[in-house]
């Protein structure tokens, strides 16, 4: 059996190392990376570019070429994908450094795992030197080599879950911080009154955040480096700006092939994520669309989690398996300093979209009993189908402890329950890590008073 897999991160070295697991020396699989690297932690680079993780590169590694190949995986890094013949099962490559591989590769089985690329606003200045994003380890050096130069005022353009990952990274290394938005509040993902929360805790950390006020232009000083940020209202000083505005599937090559992409331009796959209408080919992870289990449509939600799982189901398929990835319901978490952010489910702001009729509450509760050192406040917004008082929502804003507490919400979510069953829920406690009745617990027996 000949797999060829393009991708060499989450969701490609999942469904390699499946096939390579269950199959044995029976597959030959090979593995066209661009990169130089494979399985290596984009999750992490915040982190490392502010310096909490300390090193090299290496050191977001999970598993480097050289340790896949003495697995029995073909890798080819610095090697890339550039049209795939469907009706021959043929996929061409060019070389894109030293050491890549020119040539075409007939497959059995194409997994495509491209992930996707960040989206990029039609302003000016965005390739002057000093401008950053933080999707590859070349980025990660190429921030840490402009750090070196001793800037003293970053401005973060966009306020998602990686704006605000930067944001702590430029206040680690100690520089003035600024974040444009074009959203009102950061975290676009939750309603914009868990947003507001966050925003105090921005700026009761120092960070100068300006909401509805996307970027306009890069402006540059008389080195040639970036120098400003201007936008309708203001024009913000920088010497280093790092981008975190969003993602889209990195979707040409599939779309050149003739691959199905939906309303997001993320692949369409079927639950067994085989792409719709082509049996030998598979597709998982950022390029991909999902199913929305909570609201019964495909979005496109690009995270690790599932890039990695569906990877992995890919790889069991392959090798002759029945299995399903059963959707998602659209649980994440961050962190800006001290202050944990999750969510999961439906926001109140885009039920009414989904053919939703929501009753919500927020509660305010505590991490740990309150009589622990080191307790903090913490918010749990809870939103519930009216009538059925089935929970398809929540989200949390709290201090160290807070933002895991999201998993239980998830899991109950996943299984359909009501606000009711989830104060009937056995949770764990003592004193140290919760109150007697978790915060999902108070926020349920709220919501349900409301049902
Ligand atoms: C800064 C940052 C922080 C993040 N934090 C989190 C987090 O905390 N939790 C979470 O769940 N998710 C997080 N994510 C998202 C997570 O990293 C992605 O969802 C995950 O990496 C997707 O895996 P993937 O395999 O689909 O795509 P990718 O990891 O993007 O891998 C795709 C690979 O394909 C290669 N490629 C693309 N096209 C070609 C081609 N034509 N030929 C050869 N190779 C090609 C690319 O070089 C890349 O290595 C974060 C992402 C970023 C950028």
């Amino acid at each position: 059996m000949r797999i060829v897999v393009i991708g060499g991160d989450a969701a490609g070295m999942s469904a390699a190392s499946q096939v390579r697991r269950n199959v044995g020396a029976a597959a030959r699989i090979i593995v066209l990376e661009r990169q130089s690297w494979t399985s290596y932690s984009a999750c992490g680079i915040p982190y490392w570019i502010g310096g909490q993780v300390e090193g090299g590169p290496d050191r977001l590694v999970t598993r480097s070429p050289e340790q896949h190949r003495a697995n029995g995986l073909d890798v080819r890094t610095r090697t890339e994908a550039v049209s795939i013949d469907l009706a021959a099962g043929v996929v061409r490559a060019e070389a894109v450094g030293a050491g890549g591989s020119a040539g075409t590769f007939e497959y059995d089985h194409l997994v495509v795992a491209t992930g996707a690329v960040p989206l990029v606003p039609a302003i000016t200045g965005l390739d002057l030197p000093g401008v950053h994003r933080a999707q590859t380890l070349d980025n990660g050096l190429a921030a840490i080599a402009s750090l070196a130069l001793g800037p003293r005022r970053a401005v973060v353009l966009g306020g998602g879950y990686i704006g605000l990952e930067m944001a702590e990274a430029a206040m680690d290394r100690g520089l003035d911080t600024t974040i444009v938005d074009l959203s009102p509040e950061p975290m676009h993902t939750l309603d914009v009154d868990m947003g507001a929360r966050i925003r105090a805790a921005l700026t009761s950390a120092g960070v100068d955040f300006h909401g509805d006020e996307p970027a306009r232009e890069i402006v540059a000083g008389p080195d040639g480096r970036v120098a400003a940020v201007r936008t309708d209202r203001g024009l913000y000083p920088a010497d280093i700006v790092f981008m975190g505005l969003g993602v889209r599937p990195r979707n040409e090559l599939a779309i050149a092939a003739g691959l199905p992409v939906g309303d997001f331009g993320g692949i369409l796959t079927d639950d067994h994520q085989r792409v719709v209408g082509c049996d030998t080919v598979w597709a998982g992870g950022d390029c991909t669309e999902v199913m929305d289990r909570c609201v019964g449509r495909r979005r496109h939600v690009p995270l690790g989690t599932h890039a990695n799982h569906q990877g992995r189901v890919i790889g069991l398929n392959i090798a002759g398996g029945d299995v399903a990835f059963p959707g998602v319901v659209g649980t994440a978490i961050t962190k800006f300093q001290a202050t944990e952010i999750a969510r999961t489910g439906a926001r109140v702001a885009e039920a009414a979209d989904f053919g939703l009729d929501v009753v919500c509450t927020t509660i305010e509760a505590k991490t740990r009993t309150g009589y622990m050192p080191g307790v903090a406040p913490l918010a749990v917004k809870m939103i519930a189908e009216r009538g059925s008082g089935r929970v398809v929502g929540c989200q949390i804003v709290g201090g160290p402890g807070a933002g895991k507490r999201i998993d239980t919400a998830a899991t109950a979510i996943t299984n359909r329950m009501t606000a009711e069953q989830i104060i009937d829920l056995d949770l764990a406690y003592a004193p140290p890590v919760s109150g007697v009745w978790d915060p999902i617990q108070i926020a349920a027996r709220q919501l349900s008073n409301l049902l």
